[in-house]
């Protein structure tokens, strides 16, 4: 056969590996049975018909549910693909997963290393823990900072990117470090989702995350999960979960799975929504301190080229003052003014006014939802002019 001939029959090769919308859309849904719903609908139960022994899979409610199960499946298609015995548990809440990890890993005289500048419920851990005679250790998430603090600790504890101030950390460095000293490691992969980073390719033990944020993504339920692969380490996060009762409700397990599908085609949006976002900000003279991890000239950047496949709906950036900020907050139109992020709706706050993060009074946390671009771009340069006028005449300084 002429080398321009092509062979009609040629061998068939492996399976393409599916792209990420395609795993979106499928992840966690039963096998196609005739007659039945491709995403089975949520099961309300506290007690199961449960004869003779007490042998699962499903016991009693606050133990196991199917449509948790569908879930969990789900996330752990996402954050392992290459793992089918990935364990994922769906908690209440990022809270509840984040507490069900920290409590249930260190006991007294024990050693935690956590970020200090993650989002601040999991800082406020930090008292609970010390008061139970668990140390803790605080170093910042850029440059890698807590590699210095690891000596003796039982867990590393990463989030990366941070929140609200987008640092990043190298976690195979950071996990390898504290595998070395005898350490676990967990990451909380909130901002980024699981289509944004794989903690656990990377080392990590346990991949964990608010699914409130941008893994759901439409604000309308609170849902947390804990990722790993070691079959013991899940053991011990199960028993935390059924022993304290953090657990999701059917409906909300069930909303998320369906939000699911959307999730490549919402992140892939928004992390281009919030480099549009970001580049138009860089313009402006009133504006400093632009954060987004895909910005060339981000301090975060060189890392997060390295470890991230996309790089999330958050952009950070500084206003002059506390009253700019205001000003600003008020004058957007499209944009609510709400706390949370990740959501197919674009919200900003000014961050300094819950307290307890280190950031100036002008610092606004804006997530970029999965409007058009030029309509978000156009809304904040609208409101930004219109802050600096009130400013300029005093209107607005009520
Ligand atoms: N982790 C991060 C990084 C967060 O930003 C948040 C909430 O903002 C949480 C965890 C807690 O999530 P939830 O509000 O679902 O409890």
């Amino acid at each position: 056969m002429s080398a321009a001939t092509p062979d009609p029959t040629p061998a068939p090769g492996p399976d393409p590996t599916p792209g990420d919308s395609t795993r979106s859309v499928h992840a966690g849904r039963p096998p196609a049975e005739p007659y039945t719903p491709s995403l089975p609908g949520p099961v309300f139960v506290s007690h199961y018909h449960l004869p003779g022994e007490a042998a699962g899979p499903y016991t009693y409610g606050r133990d196991e549910n199917p449509t948790w199960t569908h879930l969990e499946r789900a996330i752990g298609e996402l954050e392992a693909p290459d793992d089918p015995a990935v364990t994922t548990l769906a908690f209440a809440s990022g809270m509840g997963a984040i507490a069900a990890v920290l409590l249930s890993q260190v006991r007294a005289g024990q050693t935690v290393v956590l970020p200090s500048d993650s989002y601040q419920a999991t800082r406020s851990l930090q008292a609970r823990l010390e008061s139970y005679g668990v140390a803790v250790r605080l170093a910042p998430t850029a440059g890698d900072g807590q590699l210095a603090a690891l000596e003796g600790a039982r867990l590393l504890w990463l989030e990366t990117p941070s929140n609200p101030g987008l640092d990043v950390c190298d976690i195979r460095r950071l996990a390898d470090a504290a595998h070395a000293a005898g350490a676990l490691v967990a990451v909380d992969n909130t901002l980024a989702t699981p289509l944004g980073q794989r903690p656990l390719a990377l080392g990590a033990d346990f991949s964990l995350a608010s699914g409130t944020k941008a893994l759901t993504g439409h604000g309308d339920l609170l849902l947390g999960y804990v990722a790993t692969r070691d079959p013991e380490l899940a053991a011990s996060v199960r028993l935390w979960r059924k022993t304290v009762g953090a657990i999701p409700g059917p409906m909300e397990a069930w909303l998320a799975h369906r939000s699911l599908a959307t999730l490549a085609l919402r992140v892939d949006r928004q992390a281009d929504n919030a480099v549009a976002l970001a580049r138009a900000l860089l313009d402006r003279p009133e504006v400093t301190d632009v954060r987004h991890p895909a910005l060339p000239g981000d301090p975060a950047h060189p890392v997060a080229v390295r470890q991230m496949r996309r790089f999330g709906s958050v952009v950070s950036f500084t206003l002059p003052d506390q009253a700019y900020a205001e000003r600003f907050l008020a004058a957007l139109r499209i944009t609510a003014e709400a706390t949370s992020f990740g959501s197919i709706q674009s919200t900003a706050e000014r961050r300094g006014r819950w307290g307890g993060d280190a950031v100036p009074p002008g610092f606004i946390r804006f997530s970029v939802g999965v409007e058009d671009a030029a309509d978000i771009v156009a809304d904040v340069l609208r409101a930004l002019d219109e802050s600096r006028e009130q400013g300029q005449t005093g209107a607005g300084d009520a």
